[in-house]
């Protein structure tokens, strides 16, 4: 399972947003080449060229690409759901890289089409975001009827075959002198005909059902992304195949902690001593309080990293947090302190 985020693939084909296909092609098979077993045998290569593999599957694919660009993640990323997963089958799993320009290929000609796409958007709160969890979404969709198995035939007839285009599911128009395919307007692009619908669903084998499904949530989601379930959608008519379901992640904002893309962001009062003498101090992180060094005559503003405690995704990227501080400046004084400031003053004038 896999989240993506931000420009990551393009990235690691080092090709702009804006580039067509035809460069992502060709960058592709340069960086191939180059990590190829072949010619660079060591480990890191053989890690790289699984990278640039799957990135080039999906960018290199219009279709991905456009998921991608939209939602953060693409078709390619099939979420194994018990039952929806229609698992992509890895193109990359062979791990030599070449012999794979093949992708999933587009749906046959033939078979019912697929049901729609369905889109649902969760909120999650910061912390599950942060941390990923796992959540329940209740739905509607279209399942097959029961009755008919999705047939939309009556029990002990079947459906035949449209006799307007022979069960292709498309008829030839013809516009002047070209011919153009179009979608069957008596079947509706099944290839069948119903002549003793079923009862239950009226002949569309369709029928309602509200669905709960476990929707994963990979660690380090970020507001705005999504992941697209495979096979989670409406089902097709006719037997036609689901189609999928995207989820997209509303993310709530934290009281403490602002994130921007994998850091994290904090801002922190320190004692005015401490700024002066530098020194450690325990801040809050979200993986926990955590020690900070101050250096010596910080001033407000100032912006210390600590690294590797801002966000960790599910596939291993680590941002840091970003503490700006202040010098927290005492309104109340007892007399002692009070005391102790005149001596301090006095010192340095
Ligand atoms: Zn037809
Ligand atoms: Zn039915």
């Amino acid at each position: 399972m896999n989240i993506l985020a931000e420009d990551d693939y393009y990235d690691l084909l080092g090709v702009e947003k804006s580039a067509t296909q035809d460069e992502i092609k060709k960058a592709y098979r340069t960086l191939a080449k180059k990590y190829h077993p072949d010619r660079n045998p060591d480990e890191a290569a053989g890690e790289k060229l699984k990278d640039i593999n799957a990135a080039y599957d999906v960018i290199g694919d219009p279709e991905k690409r456009a998921s991608y660009d939209r939602y953060g993640t693409a078709d390619a990323q099939g979420i194994d759901m018990n039952g929806f997963g229609d698992l992509f089958s890895s193109f990359f799993g062979g791990g030599r890289g070449f012999g794979g320009f093949g992708r999933r290929g587009g749906r046959g000609r033939a078979g019912p089409p697929p049901g729609q796409t369905l889109r649902l958007s969760i909120h999650l709160t910061f912390e599950e975001a942060f941390f990923g969890t796992e959540k329940d979404i209740a739905f509607n969709r279209k399942i097959h009827c029961e009755e008919c198995k999705g047939s939309g035939a009556a029990a002990g007839s079947s459906p035949v075959t449209c006799p307007t285009c022979r069960g292709q599911g498309q008829v030839a128009r013809s516009m002047g002198f070209l011919s153009v395919a179009q979608t069957c307007p008596t079947c509706r692009g099944t290839g069948e005909r119903i002549d003793t619908p079923c009862k239950s669903c009226k002949g569309s084998g369709l029928q309602n059902e509200r669905s709960e499904i476990p929707i994963p949530i990979p660690a380090g989601v970020e507001d705005g992304q999504g992941i697209r379930i495979q096979r989670g959608g409406n089902a097709g008519p006719r037997r036609g195949p689901h189609g999928d379901l995207i989820v997209m992640f509303a993310v709530e904002p934290h009281d403490t902690f602002i994130r921007r893309g994998l850091h994290i962001y904090l801002e922190q009062e320190i004692p005015f001593p401490l700024a002066v003498t530098g020194g450690e101090t325990e801040v809050p992180t979200m993986h926990g309080s955590s020690k900070m060094k101050v250096s010596k005559g910080t001033t407000g503003g100032t912006l210390f990293r600590m690294k590797g405690k801002g966000v960790h995704t599910s596939d291993g990227r680590k941002g840091d947090q970003l503490v700006r501080v202040q010098i927290q400046i005492p309104k109340k004084l007892t007399k002692a302190q009070k005391e102790y400031l005149r001596k301090y003053s006095d010192i340095f004038t």
